[in-house]
């Protein structure tokens, strides 16, 4: 029995469909898939092309060796492999980013589902894992139960582990957005614009990329790497130092204010400079030097994430210390024999960028391979 119709439950299943052990998928909502088409309403983003080193450096959790077994199990390649072999078309977008063609996730929800049940998995909505009570003794269950982020109702199943002496550690938003106090005139001209090509420093790092205005503060990768509140600085011109951009800006004889020099001569888009305008000190505007260094690290206060229910992932769930990383055992419950487990509602973190779907999928193969051997005698 599998709980859960995520990727990774999908995929716990595919595993064990093909190799005719009969399954019975199901899930606590009407419709399967729910957070799989939501992720698919901003262009679905299925995997990463990179080196497989690089590919796992962008993992926290396990060791870089336990994501390197999982990953030879069922590796980015064999993932987008699988998709195309649902007869959907893939490629490789902006950053390295593999979309599936339709960029939706309805077409490969439906085709992996048809496959699924001509695999014969019986599909069950409205049914929801709330604990062992009534479960066959020498059973074996798959449990695929997602995250904290974008749940409107909390889920049953952390107490339910926890009752059963599973640590389960509490949600928290990960890969999500922050506040950040705006002026109405700055969001008057930069609401919904990108601050294309900046590097985003605080004391966790710093990370280039490009982040979108919205009305309670700033979304996009850079702050879902490294955000946390307090301060930290954009620089709003990456590819020039502070001497190069003085000099360019100097370069004009005609007599223009400072701001008119940015305008003209640094190419910076529109919500770049709405931010200069809009949030420096006049004595700032009013001086080269100044603005050149406000351009160079233009300081911003993040004040708070936004809340779970806005945020792309969560960290927190099922602790990894009780999974089992044996040799046959990969990802089973230590405490509850039986029992395997994968993708987001396990206490790991990885970006934007389709690393999550990987990992909820790769997981799912690992665990359905555990199972299917604890099953079989075989994988
Ligand atoms: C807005 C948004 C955009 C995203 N974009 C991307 C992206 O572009 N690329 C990317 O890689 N990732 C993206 N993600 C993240 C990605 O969707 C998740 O990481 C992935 O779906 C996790 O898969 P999963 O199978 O572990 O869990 P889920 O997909 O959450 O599936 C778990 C399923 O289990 C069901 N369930 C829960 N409890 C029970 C129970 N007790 N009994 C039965 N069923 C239960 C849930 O209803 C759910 O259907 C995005 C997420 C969001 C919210």
């Amino acid at each position: 029995m599998i709980y859960g119709s995520g990727p990774a439950g999908l995929m716990a299943a595919s595993v064990l469909s093909r190799s005719g052990v009969p399954v019975t998928l199901f899930e606590r909502r009407p419709s399967y898939g729910r957070k799989l088409l939501i992720a698919g309403s901003s262009g679905l983003n299925v995997s990463h092309h990179t080196e497989l080193e690089d590919f796992i450096s962008h993992y926290r959790g396990w060791s870089p060796g336990v994501w390197r077994s999982f990953f030879k199990v069922l590796s980015p390649l064999d993932w987008i492999h699988f998709i195309q072999s649902l007869g959907l078309e893939t490629f490789v977008g902006t950053s390295d980013r593999y979309f599936v063609k339709e960029m939706k996730a309805s077409g490969l929800l439906r085709a992996w589902r048809s496959k699924l049940e001509s695999q014969g998995v019986r599909f069950v909505a409205n049914h929801e894992w709330s604990g062992f009570e009534g479960t066959v003794s020498g059973s074996v269950t798959g449990l695929f139960l997602g995250g904290g982020s974008w749940e409107d109702t909390a889920p049953l199943w952390p107490t339910a582990l926890e009752r059963a002496g599973v640590r389960v550690n509490g949600f928290q938003a990960a890969n999500v957005g922050y506040e950040v106090a705006w002026s109405e005139a700055f969001l008057a001209e930069a609401e919904g614009k990108p601050l294309k090509n900046i590097v985003f420093k605080n004391n966790n790092g710093e990370k280039a990329g490009e982040l979108v205005v919205t009305r309670y503060g700033l979304e996009g990768t850079p702050v879902y790497f490294l955000g946390k509140p307090g301060g930290a600085v954009l620089d709003l011109k990456p590819s020039m130092s502070e001497g190069e951009i003085l000099e360019r800006l100097r370069s004009v004889r005609e007599n223009l204010s400072p701001m008119r020099r940015v305008k003209r001569l640094l190419a910076l888009p529109d919500a770049s400079l709405a931010l200069l305008f809009h949030h420096s000190p006049e004595s700032v505007r009013g001086n080269l030097e100044g603005l050149v260094r406000q351009i160079k690290g233009f300081p911003v206060e993040l004040i708070r994430p936004r809340p779970l229910i806005e945020a792309i992932s969560s960290t927190g769930g099922v602790d990894l210390s009780e999974v089992s990383l044996e040799s046959g055992h990969e990802l089973e419950l230590k405490k509850l024999p039986g029992v395997f487990v994968g993708g987001e509602m396990l206490d790991w973190w990885a970006p934007t960028g389709g690393f999550l779907i990987q990992a909820a999928v790769t997981q799912g193969a690992v665990a359905g391979k555990s199972m299917l051997r604890r099953l079989t005698g075989s994988a």
